[in-house]
């Protein structure tokens, strides 16, 4: 089998190329789609374009867990539970007190 799925549709070449380095360091091949084409029209900056991820088949399921895995990631805030803090899903600590999300006291 030498067929390539997709498996995620990037926003820009940056989440692409984020993710397929992701995925490769958990030994996945990865091919971007679309990137040439961008790349083609020569003035569109990359960051514009949209970008599909392809695995092959065996890696579809794996791959397709961590993209899923990283856009909840990517999109979820979560709140402090000491002071009730929303916070942005890049904080790993709370801006406010400086407690972690896992930290379920109150
Ligand atoms: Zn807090």
């Amino acid at each position: 089998m030498n067929d390539w799925i997709p498996v995620f549709e990037a926003a820009n070449g940056l989440e692409a190329h984020t993710l397929k380095g992701a995925l490769e360091s958990r030994g996945m091949a990865v091919q971007l789609k679309g990137e040439a084409l961008a790349g083609a029209l020569g003035e569109l900056p990359m960051d514009l374009a949209q970008v599909t991820l392809l695995v092959r088949a065996p890696d579809w399921q794996r791959a397709r867990e961590f993209v899923q895995a990283y856009q909840q990631q990517g999109h979820q805030s979560w709140r402090c539970g000491q002071c009730g803090e929303e916070n942005d899903a890049s904080f790993e600590i709370c801006w406010r007190c400086g407690s972690g999300p896992g930290d379920p006291e109150h």
